[in-house]
């Protein structure tokens, strides 16, 4: 069977851990790049995406991801995790950086501070039924290159028509946090990208 590390540098890594071990699947915290090695997946959580990218590179392990990323590896990140995933970001940080991978610009903390947090449900291209999307602080997708699959956007309110989810090859991206809630089909769509490239 596959293994998908989460890693587990800050943020929400035991709702992660949680859902894919729901799914049957073998689920480990990465902090180290031994760890690394030995996954198939990497689930980037929701979290705060600058202290993550500081974290990362302390523990050395920002240019091993890049490295595995490029090497092909499937890679899923949800809210910060999205961030993280981003080959461009707005509203960054100062010289806040990224693991990189995915063709989108990214708007950190987009949906601005009345709206902190909300709620919704939406259509998740390879999801048949709704699915509820929580965000918090979360960013979305205000560029795509021409190799991104919009998977999702949101479907109301001043926000409506922004892109919250994507793909691109093997990896993924959601502005919301579909860890949280006991819906494991995102979480599905991901270890089902997994397993093809693991298989190939
Ligand atoms: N606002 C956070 C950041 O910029 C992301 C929030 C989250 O992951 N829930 O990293």
């Amino acid at each position: 069977g596959i293994t998908v590390g989460v890693l587990a540098i800050q943020g929400d890594v035991r709702e992660h851990v949680r859902t894919l071990e729901g799914l049957g699947v073998r689920a480990t915290a990465v902090r180290r790049t031994t760890e690394l090695d030995a996954c198939d997946g990497l689930v980037i959580p929701g979290g705060e995406s600058t202290t993550m990218a500081k974290l990362a590179r302390t523990f050395d392990l920002l240019e091993p991801l890049r490295q595995r990323v490029k090497e092909g590896m499937p890679a899923f990140g949800t809210c910060a995790g999205m961030i993280l995933l981003a080959d461009r970001l707005l509203d960054g940080a100062v010289g806040q950086e990224t693991v990189g991978g995915l063709d989108i610009t990214v708007r950190r903390n987009a949906f601005g501070r009345q709206v902190d947090s909300f709620e919704g449900d939406l259509d998740v291209a390879g999801i048949d039924g709704r699915v509820h999307a929580i965000f918090i602080r979360a960013p979305w997708v205000e560029e795509t290159g021409p190799g991104v699959e919009v998977l999702a956007r949101v479907e109301d309110g001043e926000a409506a028509g922004r892109v919250v989810a994507v793909r691109q090859g093997s990896l993924m991206a959601t502005s919301f946090h579909p860890e949280v809630g006991g819906d494991a089909r995102v979480h599905r769509l991901f270890v089902d990208l997994v397993t093809d490239r693991a298989e190939s």
